[in-house]
């Protein structure tokens, strides 16, 4: 039973591919596949590439390919949820591509052909991968460096994430997307950009999918992070943390 962990950027990857056993790499689709172990289980390592195409076209190689049992996304996000700030975790419930409009042929947001707009993740590996964000995150200590203003303490929520092709970058944008989803009943927590193509794929193949990302910016104009340093420092060691406790309680 091999799990398949995805992250988007190398900076998110370098940690478990440090730590990974009995690696062999393997190239394929313009991709590169990193198969070994990893706490003891089987794992194949990827990166989903940025933008819903490329994570959906890695979904399907690993599913494809390497007969991958389960996948867990790990990454960062924009916080859009009035109470998800930077340094965060979100543990996404289901997921929805807010730039999917096939209106009025279909309401706002309906996936074509799947009669809804949220898919919903896998409710156990979602489960497991909350009990893995909460009890191992608190444990990671870094610097909290004062140009990334993190809060003292990391909460972790569980909810709706939304992916699009777009970097969400101004107040403005933030703001109208999650009112408008809001106005439809959907009340969303953060903003990524290949989540919700990797949820379809393994809707559609059948494989249990989870994924946790830590908020990187408020996705607004006062983003004053510093995105590379924030992803190297604190998400891909929250990955690291949550991913090894994760994968020891499956
Ligand atoms: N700096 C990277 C590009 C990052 S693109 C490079 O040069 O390659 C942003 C990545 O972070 C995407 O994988 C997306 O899923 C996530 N992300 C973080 N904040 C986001 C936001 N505000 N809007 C959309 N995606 C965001």
């Amino acid at each position: 039973m091999t799990t398949a962990i995805l992250s988007a950027l190398p900076e998110e990857q370098s940690g478990l591919l440090h730590a990974l056993q009995q690696g062999q790499r393997h190239a394929h689709g313009g991709r590169v596949f990193w198969q070994g172990r990893l706490h003891g289980q089987p794992v194949v390592l990827a990166l989903s590439g940025i933008g819903k195409v490329a994570a959906a076209t890695t979904a399907t190689a690993l599913i494809e390919r390497f007969g991958v049992a389960r996948m867990v996304f790990t990454g960062v996000a924009g916080g859009l949820g009035a109470d998800v700030q930077v340094g965060d975790v979100v543990v996404a419930r289901d997921y929805l591509q807010h730039d999917m409009d096939a209106s009025p042929l279909f309401a706002r947001w309906e996936l074509p052909g799947y009669g809804r707009a949220r898919l919903a993740c896998d409710e156990s590996l979602t489960a497991l991968l909350f009990v893995a964000a909460s009890a191992d995150v608190l444990g990671v200590t870094v610097d909290f460096d004062s140009v990334l203003r993190l809060p003292p303490q990391p909460r972790v929520h569980q909810g709706l994430l939304v992916s699009g092709d777009r970097f969400v970058a101004t107040a403005q944008e933030s703001e109208a997307l999650r009112r408008s989803l809001q106005a439809a009943g959907h009340e969303v927590l953060a903003v990524e950009m290949e989540g919700a193509a990797v949820a379809q794929v393994c809707q559609d193949y059948g494989v249990p999918f989870a994924a946790m990302r830590t908020i990187s910016d408020r996705a607004d104009d006062s983003a004053h992070v510093d995105f590379p340093r924030f992803v190297q420092q604190v998400a891909s060691r929250y990955a690291d943390q949550v991913l090894g406790g994760f994968l020891r309680r499956l």
